[in-house]
């Protein structure tokens, strides 16, 4: 019996590649990716409906490298999709050569995002992975080169498929044959196509030399604002968001509370110089409970030092300019 490996996002077009490799009686380990940008959730749901063995590979510190320096770029986002199959296709790779697996299989589908899934593309994708050859895509596999595993018949080339482009309707046609009707909305869940969360991510780096996975963790939390070249400030919008901030707080950051009012937590991740601490206060005033136009209390904690600084809330207008 044939053996491979399938890239399951627990998106639809990879539940139906894994699918229909599971016709052919192929065996099946499915994988998917951990990074701070995405998680495993969908594909767990996914491998759970498909009756198939799941490993999440944590590619983090890869994947924040690659963000930074993507050798083929981004999409309309901060989503470098090229970069991000070959390094997912690598890691496959990995295990195909160390497990003794025929081939890897993923859901694309040839045309259906134009820059990262042409057909160059997609045979450029291959090579780079070091794999060229073994990556099989079934539902646009008619379309594209014969792979080894069909070569070898391995994998019956007759019974995959030619979708193509951007319309989904033959992947619902196929769903319904199936009986599949639980599956998320296509190419959400990955935060580097949000463009909210991209102008943060492009701010911290273009204005820190490493980025770490909390700092990634920082971006999905509160309010920012860019107060100078080295210092932002983040500011809670809910109670959760606080507790959030606190949670991820490590030595070396300044935390600012609202004395005499209810009032947000902001977090100034490896604290600041003077000036743009009193900037970060004022922001957090401004998002207290406390009247606008009088002097606010706050308290400045960084590890166990304190200190207390009483200054007005900040403007609409300065909140505005500063906000990432
Ligand atoms: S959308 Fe995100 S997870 Fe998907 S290929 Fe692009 S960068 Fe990678």
């Amino acid at each position: 019996m044939a053996k491979a490996i399938s890239l399951l996002s627990g998106g639809l077009d990879s539940i139906l590649a894994t699918r229909l490799l599971q016709d052919q009686e192929i065996e099946i380990l499915a994988i998917c990716f951990q990074t701070p940008f995405f998680g495993f959730q969908k594909a767990e749901k996914a491998a759970a409906q498909l009756k198939v063995p799941l490993r999440i590979i944590d590619i983090s510190e890869e994947h924040i490298q690659l963000v930074r320096n993507p050798r083929y770029g981004y999409g309309r986002n901060m989503n470098p999709c090229i970069d991000c199959h070959i390094l997912m296709l690598k890691r496959a790779g990995y295990l195909l050569e160390r497990e003794n697996f025929d081939f890897i299989c993923t859901g694309e589908v040839m045309g259906q995002r134009p820059m990262s899934q042409n057909k160059q593309t997609l045979q450029m994708v291959a090579r780079n992975s070091g794999h060229e050859g073994l990556i099989l895509r079934p539902l646009s596999a008619k379309l594209l080169s014969e792979t080894l595993p069909e070569k070898e018949g391995k994998v019956d080339r007759r019974r995959l498929l030619d979708i193509r482009g951007r319309s989904r309707k033959s992947q619902f046609e196929l769903a319904k044959r199936y009986g599949i009707d639980d599956f998320p909305e296509p190419a959400g869940g990955c935060l580097l196509t949000d463009p909210a969360f991209s102008r943060r991510l492009r701010d911290i780096l273009t204005h820190q030399g490493q980025v770490q996975i909390r700092d990634v963790e920082l971006l999905k939390v509160g309010r920012h604002f860019r107060l100078d070249e080295s210092t932002k400030v983040i500011i809670g919008r809910r109670k959760d968001e606080n507790e959030r901030l606190l949670e991820l707080a490590q030595e070396g950051d300044m935390i600012i509370k609202v004395m005499d009012y209810p009032g947000p937590i902001a977090l100034i991740p490896r604290g600041s110089p003077k000036p743009s601490i009193e900037i970060a206060a004022s922001l957090c005033a401004r998002y207290s409970d406390a009247p606008n136009n009088i002097p606010v209390v706050l308290l400045l904690e960084k590890g166990r030092g304190e200190e207390r600084l009483e200054l007005p809330a900040c403007s609409q207008e300065t909140c505005q300019s500063l906000i990432i």
